[in-house]
C-alpha cells in the first residue's frame, strides 16, 4: 500500500466525476431535502444531474429536527417518497408520520447517491451563466476560498436547467435578480419574501410554486416560499419531499426523459 496510490485514487475519481458534471442536464444548488429528492429521482429517470452544496455535510435543515429535538413530521401524501428512499417512519395522529431527522438526512443523501446523482460538497454557487435570456449554467467557487475572502477566481459548469434549492436564503434567485435587469415570473418580477408560520397553506404552496421562475431557472423547496411570498411551515417536511419529486418530473420532461 503506497500513499501516492491512495492520493491518485482520490484525485482520479474526483476529477472523473467533475468532468461528467461540467456539462450536466440539471444542476441543483443546495443539498437539503428538496434538492436531494429531486436529484435522486432525476438520476433514476436517466438525467445527468449534479447537486452542489456549500457546506461539508449535505442534508440542509433536516439534521436539527425541530429546535434540536431530532424528529421531523411528514404527512401521508409524502410517505411514497420515504418508501422510495427506504426511510423508516412511525405513523402518528391521523395522517402524520414521525421521521428520525438523522435517518431522513442520511437516507436522502445515500438514496440520491445510490440512484446516480453526483453530489459535490464544499462548492458555493456564486453566480449564474446567462445567455440570450436563458440561464445556462453556474459560476462556482471553493467554500474555503469564499469563507476566507481569498481573491480566487471561480470556474463554471453548464446545464440545461439550474435549480435554486437553497432554502430560506433563495441565494441563487436573489443574486440573479439583484445583479441583472430581469423580470422573474412573480407578481412584480422580484422575489417577494417569506411570510410568518402557517403550516397547512405553506405545505401546499411549496408544491404549487415549484416551477420555472425564469427561462432555465427553477425553484423548489423552501426557496419557493421566499421567491413567491409563501408562509413558512416549521419542521414538517412533506412539502419539501413532494416539491423535489414534482420538480424531478418537470425537468425529466424538459430533458426528454
Ligand atoms: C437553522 C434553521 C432553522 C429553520 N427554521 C425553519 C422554520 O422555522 N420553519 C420552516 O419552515 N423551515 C425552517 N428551516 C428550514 C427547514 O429546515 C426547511 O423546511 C427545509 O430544510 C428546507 O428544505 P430545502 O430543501 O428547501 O432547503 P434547506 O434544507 O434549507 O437546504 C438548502 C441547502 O442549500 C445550501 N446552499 C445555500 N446557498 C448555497 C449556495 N450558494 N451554493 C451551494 N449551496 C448552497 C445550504 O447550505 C443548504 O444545505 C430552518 C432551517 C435551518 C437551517
Amino acid at each position: 500500500m503506497k500513499e501516492i496510490d491512495i492520493t491518485r485514487g482520490i484525485i482520479e475519481n474526483h476529477v472523473a466525476d467533475l468532468m461528467q458534471s461540467l456539462k450536466s442536464d440539471v444542476v441543483i444548488v443546495g443539498a437539503g431535502p428538496s434538492g436531494l429528492v429531486a436529484g435522486g429521482y432525476l438520476a433514476e429517470l436517466g438525467v445527468n444531474v449534479t447537486i452542489l452544496e456549500k457546506k461539508l455535510s449535505p442534508g440542509g435543515g433536516i439534521w436539527g429536527g425541530g429546535m434540536g429535538y431530532k424528529y421531523v413530521i411528514t404527512q401521508d401524501e409524502a410517505k411514497g417518497v420515504l418508501d422510495d428512499f427506504d426511510i423508516p417512519s412511525k405513523p402518528f395522529e391521523d395522517n402524520l408520520h414521525a421521521v428520525d431527522a438523522i435517518g431522513l438526512a442520511s437516507g436522502l443523501i445515500f438514496g440520491a447517491v445510490r440512484k446516480g446523482a453526483k453530489i459535490f460538497n464544499l462548492v458555493v454557487v456564486e453566480d449564474l451563466l446567462v445567455r440570450e435570456g436563458k440561464v445556462r449554467g453556474v459560476v462556482i467557487n471553493n467554500t474555503f476560498a469564499m469563507m476566507n475572502h481569498f481573491p480566487v477566481d471561480p470556474i463554471t459548469m453548464e446545464a440545461r436547467a439550474v435549480v435554486d434549492a437553497t432554502g430560506h436564503e433563495h441565494d441563487i434567485v436573489r443574486t440573479f435578480s439583484s445583479k441583472n435587469d430581469v423580470a422573474l415570473n412573480t407578481p412584480g418580477g422580484k422575489p417577494i419574501g417569506e411570510r410568518s408560520m402557517f403550516a397547512e397553506p405553506a405545505e401546499d404552496a411549496v408544491v404549487t410554486n415549484t416551477t420555472e421562475v425564469y427561462p432555465g431557472l427553477y425553484v423548489c423547496g423552501m426557496s419557493t416560499a421566499a421567491v413567491y411570498g409563501g408562509y413558512r411551515m416549521g419542521p414538517i417536511f412533506g412539502g419539501m419531499l413532494l416539491s423535489g419529486k414534482k420538480l424531478a418530473h418537470m425537468l425529466a420532461e424538459v430533458c426528454g426523459k
